[in-house]
């Protein structure tokens, strides 16, 4: 079935320009596997997994079904003062799959709003604690947090903060990014430098008193930027200082949780012990809006030293553990273990490195990383830069959606990709040719 668009006014496009956009807009009508179909009957090969989050592939039978029985049965139902089975099933199923004694969920309904609850479990846990001076918290230049305020305060993506400075939150500073090409170009994995950048965190600790500072967040690979694997030994410096000083780590999971690094959690893939994963996305293959804030039992049980009739946490959404997206999320994970994804991510890996990096000698490119199933190629931006026009990134993608019957994402100079964990080793090969083939026709 191919939908016709209607008016394409109405609509606003997220992180979209309107106006280039609905005089020549990409649509999608269709779905299955590896594949969308475009409104005008193409198929397109899908490199990004939708948007970093269809991991098992588009409209899986079995998660499918999973939806469409219970919006048969339990359509709705809120989570204040009542609850519904299928919202404790999905929590103890989610939370058996995150590492150590990370016991508990609170839900929401994207990573965004994942985010902005682990924000606020981070100031009311330590205010339960009798740390209530502990309310600042560390984000990393770079970062991508969402779009809440808290997201974007926390965040550092310059563009997502600027027109809305005179709102962000006070009390957040920022640990430098660990983007280098001057060291790190072409690396295969984990680059070689950057672990010393953790060490500034030493020094936003000198700075603002270890005792005012609540939690560092960080992407354990930065995504939406345009992949940035963690320089080697990163994270593992980043996790000692914070224990050091009794600071929570925060990884910031929404793209790499639920098998894009070939685990269920990177922190379980790089053992690093976090005390909050925020996570979305890949948590029900995409189907069903969900965010999860998944805590480590003792920051739950802090909470529970109250009277019985306290509410401990002021903090909910109408959707938090919506059944829908519980089903979902209970038939994705089973699809998961089914269908031996994660492990398939895994063998997929080096597959998936040695073709993006065959990119090396293609036009423009001054970089190509990767991690897990993820990968970055950024191009050199010409003297497109700093201009009102395409940039070659921009160009890039448009002409693979048109012309090569690929779906890929950019973002700045960065071509990003992130196939669902369903790809096949012929598809990873039709992904780098036909960009390859696109990068040759760009000035
Ligand atoms: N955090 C990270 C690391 C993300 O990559 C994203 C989205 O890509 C978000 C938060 C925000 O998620 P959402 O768009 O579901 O609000």
């Amino acid at each position: 079935m191919c939908a016709q668009p209607n008016d394409l006014a109405p609509f606003w496009l997220p992180f979209t320009p309107q106006k280039s956009f609905k005089k020549k807009p990409r649509l999608l009508a269709d779905a299955e596997g590896m594949y969308y179909t475009s409104n005008d009957g193409r198929k397109l090969l899908d490199a990004n997994a939708g948007l970093w989050c269809v991991n098992a592939g588009h409209s899986h039978p079995k998660i499918v079904e999973a939806i469409k029985k219970q919006a048969e049965g339990l359509d709705y139902a809120p989570s204040f003062q009542l609850g519904h089975p299928i919202a404790f099933q999905a929590a103890s199923l989610l939370c058996a799959e995150m590492p150590g004694d990370m016991d508990h969920v609170f839900f929401s309904n994207s990573g965004s709003e994942a985010v902005d609850t682990a924000m606020k479990i981070a100031l009311a846990y330590f205010r339960a604690k009798g740390e209530s001076s502990r309310t600042k918290f560390i984000g990393r230049q770079k970062g991508y947090h969402g779009v809440g305020f808290g997201g974007i305060s926390v965040g550092g993506i310059t563009p997502n903060r600027h027109v809305y400075s005179a709102a962000l939150l006070p009390g957040i500073d920022h640990l430098p990014h660990t983007h280098s090409l001057e060291h790190n170009a072409f690396s295969r994995g984990l680059p070689e430098w950057g672990a010393h950048l953790a060490d500034e965190l030493e020094n936003l600790v000198y700075l603002h008193g270890a005792d005012n500072i609540a939690a560092v967040f960080v992407e354990p690979v930065a995504g939406s930027i345009g992949v940035l694997p963690p320089p080697q030994g990163y994270l593992e410096r980043l996790s000692e200082i914070c224990k050091k000083y009794g600071i929570l780590l925060v990884m910031d999971e929404v793209i790499t949780a639920w098998g894009r690094l070939g685990c269920a959690s990177a922190s379980e893939r790089f053992g690093i012990e976090a005390d909050i994963i925020t996570s979305a996305k890949g948590i029900n293959n995409g189907s069903v809006p969900m965010g999860a804030t998944f805590v480590r039992k003792g920051i739950y049980d802090a909470f529970q030293d109250g009277p019985d009739e306290v509410i401990e946490l002021f903090h909910g959404y109408t959707y938090s553990g919506h059944p829908l997206a519980c089903a979902a999320a209970i038939a994705t994970l089973d699809v998961y273990k089914d269908e031996g994804l994660f492990e398939r991510a895994r063998e997929l890996e080096s597959v998936w490195e040695d073709a993006l990096h065959t990119l090396k000698d293609a036009p423009h490119v001054i970089d190509v990383r990767n991690i897990g199933l993820m990968g970055g190629v950024e191009l050199d931006p010409g003297d497109r830069e700093g201009k009102h026009e395409k940039s070659r990134a921009a160009e890039a993608f448009d002409r693979m959606f048109f012309e090569e019957d690929l779906v890929m994402r950019f973002t700045g100079n960065t071509i990003a990709a992130s196939p669902a964990l369903i790809v096949t080793e012929d598809e990873i090969g039709q992904i780098v040719e036909r960009l390859r083939r696109v990068l040759e026709k760009i000035d």
